[in-house]
């Protein structure tokens, strides 16, 4: 939701307030990772999520979360298809309902559209029926809507337990963190944004970003076409290719 997503605070934030008001239960860790963590030590995980594809093969994922949004969403597809690149989209399965076409646009292009949940709750605090329920109605909205079937899952605000990673996989989706988050959703501006996202990179990142303001496409104007002069901007089924079963 706009709302849940504008008033989200960072990843950090989150999952340390997320620590304090619901203690994890025993073998149930919270996902505990901060975007600085996967960058520097992306190995170090004990749980089967996905931050990032290998290194040196000269391709990123960007992914954008939460739409689509008509004038967003669309403007962004407008500079991939400008650079022939390709990018994940992360949709929320109510917005999927709401706009259609846009999101067939999205399959038509030939960019890969993933599950984002159907309604953005904070999943780390739902009951495991309430979370097979927003993954399971999310992929049958995609395949009603889209034709095709997600491979992959972004819990809302990176929230998730590890042991909810088995509800992902029982409906065959493999869970995607990142590796890189330039806080777009907090406005900072079109030319920091983008400078965030053009650090040097050995290539093999996930960038998170969200098709929910303008001001992300605006960054994408800026962002798309210097990436794409160095590395391929590919779908993550592209990076992640043989790396993941
Ligand atoms: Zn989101």
């Amino acid at each position: 939701m706009v709302s849940a997503c504008l008033a989200a605070p960072s990843l950090s934030q989150t999952l340390s307030a997320r620590a304090q008001l619901t203690p994890p239960e025993r073998g149930d860790t919270l996902v505990t990772f901060a975007s600085d963590d996967f960058n520097t030590n992306p190995i170090n995980i004990r749980i089967p999520f996905v931050v990032r594809g290998a290194k040196n093969t000269g391709k990123i994922a960007l992914t954008y979360d939460d739409g689509p949004t008509p004038g967003v969403t669309d403007f962004i597809l407008e500079q991939l298809a400008a650079h022939r690149s390709k990018a994940t989209f992360f949709v929320i399965g109510q917005r999927v309902r709401a706009f259609p076409k846009l999101a067939q646009t999205i399959v038509e292009q030939g960019h890969e559209i993933a599950n984002h949940s159907y309604t953005h709750p904070d999943l780390s605090k739902l009951q495991d029926g309430a979370v097979a329920n927003e993954i399971e109605k999310t992929q049958k909205t995609i395949e009603d809507i889209c034709g095709v079937t997600p491979h992959y899952f972004r819990p809302p605000y990176g929230a998730f337990r590890a042991t909810q990673g088995a509800l992902a996989r029982a409906q065959h989706v493999q869970v995607i963190i990142w590796s890189i988050d330039p806080q777009d959703w907090r406005r900072p501006g079109a030319e920091i944004i983008s400078q965030r996202i053009t650090a040097p990179s050995s290539g093999g990142d996930i960038i998170l970003c969200h098709d929910l303001h303008f001001q992300t496409a605006a960054a994408s104007r800026i962002f798309i076409p210097h990436l794409a002069k160095n590395f391929s901007l590919v779908t993550l089924s592209n990076l992640l290719r043989g790396q993941h079963s």
